[in-house]
């Protein structure tokens, strides 16, 4: 289902065409990483604590805002072995689930989280074919919405928009390049993409970005990292006009 705001968008999409990310070239590749966080930060397992506790304070804040989710379920997109759901989520969520494409980090999860009657759903499978069956506080993709397609980031970031509790929201980290233009990543066959191009995905699947903030502390050579809380327009619209 793509809505009326994504067809506006269509222009845009099909200009991107020749930096594409390839599923099937991404889990051939991700399925030669060893199932550590190194390894889920591609050697710079070093910048972990740094950006967890980045995220943990960009949750803190969306808790104090006027209109806070809540502290029910929490999603992890892209959960690797589950580095943000240890270290982050079940600090902060009764129940959370996980979503990974790689059943090997998939096992490797359940014991490099250990015993934690937080943990809810492991589903094993790709972002684009995955359908969520309940509704989450906060769903927190982080860098792994660079191997999706444009109009199946759309799509995805759709269902989630339609499986939010009242008061949740999505939550995006991810690298962003400093040019205006789609860096391709042979090797992973990821896109990493400007900030521009994110905010069109966002208004295309019906998302407004009601704070963001840049990762701080990070070192000089890496992307720039951004976090954004996103929220459904139409929701948004609503409770303007009936205050
Ligand atoms: N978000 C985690 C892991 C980042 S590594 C963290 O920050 O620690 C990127 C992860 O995305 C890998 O586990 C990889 O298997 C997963 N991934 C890649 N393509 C995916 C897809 N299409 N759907 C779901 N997961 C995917």
């Amino acid at each position: 289902m793509i809505d009326s705001d994504s067809i506006k968008v269509q222009t845009f999409v099909s200009t991107n065409s020749e930096k594409v990310p390839n599923y099937e070239r991404a889990a051939k590749y991700w399925s030669k990483i060893p199932a550590t966080v190194d390894g889920m930060l591609v050697g710079f397992g070093f910048v972990s604590d740094v950006d967890i506790k980045g995220s943990d304070k960009f949750l803190k804040s969306l808790f104090q805002m006027q209109f806070p989710p809540g502290k029910e379920r929490a999603l992890d997109c892209g959960a690797g072995i589950g580095r943000i759901s240890k270290n982050l989520l079940t600090k902060h969520f009764n129940i959370v689930d996980l979503v990974e494409q790689n059943r090997t980090f998939i096992e490797e999860a359940k014991s490099y989280i250990g015993q934690n009657e937080r943990i809810g759903n492991f589903y094993n499978i790709g972002l684009q074919n995955f359908k969520p069956s309940v509704q989450y506080d906060v769903i927190w993709s982080q860098w792994v919405l660079g191997h999706l397609r444009d109009e199946d980031l759309i799509e995805f970031l759709i269902k989630c928009r339609d499986h939010l509790m009242p008061g949740g929201v999505i939550v995006v980290k991810e690298n962003l390049t400093s040019s205006d233009s789609i860096e391709m990543d042979e090797e992973d066959s990821s896109v990493t993409r400007p900030y521009s191009l994110m905010q069109k995905l966002f208004t295309a699947a019906g998302l407004t970005c009601i704070c963001e903030t840049k990762q701080k502390n990070f070192p000089k050579f890496l992307y720039r990292v951004d976090m954004f809380a996103l929220r459904p327009t139409k929701l948004l619209q609503n409770e303007a006009t009936s205050q």
